[in-house]
């Protein structure tokens, strides 16, 4: 791959990544332990509250925490295709070692694998 389309994909991988910890940080806490993103536990309201608030602060915990599943999920693929940018392999595809379609690569810099292997 040009130098220059490296470049361009780098930069929108990195964009991508800021926008990505920044949701995160609204929704979730970062673990240094494990280094894994986590939903924010619910804030106790204190004791006034009545079990229909607390039906809904579970119901919104299941949410972030889903929330923060998905978007660790793509930070992930963001990160490893930064990875490769820097170490080589970038735009070749995991199943077949063929070349990612520029396509492809233009709708998401972070695919892993070609057009033939979208589902794999
Ligand atoms: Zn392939």
């Amino acid at each position: 791959m040009k130098k220059a389309d490296l470049n361009k994909y780098e930069a929108k991988l990195l964009e991508e990544q800021i926008k990505l910890n920044q949701d995160l940080a609204g929704i979730g806490t970062f673990n240094t332990e494990n280094s894994q993103w986590e939903a924010m536990p619910t804030s106790q309201d204190g004791p006034e509250s009545d079990m229909v608030d607390l039906a809904d602060r579970v119901e919104d915990y299941e949410g972030r925490s889903e929330m923060v599943k998905t978007l660790s999920r793509r930070l992930t693929d963001i990160q490893d295709a930064l990875k490769k940018i820097t170490t080589g392999g970038y735009g070749v595809c995991e199943i077949s070692g063929e070349k990612i379609e520029e396509a492809r690569l233009d709708a998401n810099p972070a695919a892993r694998t070609c057009k033939g292997h979208i589902n794999e």
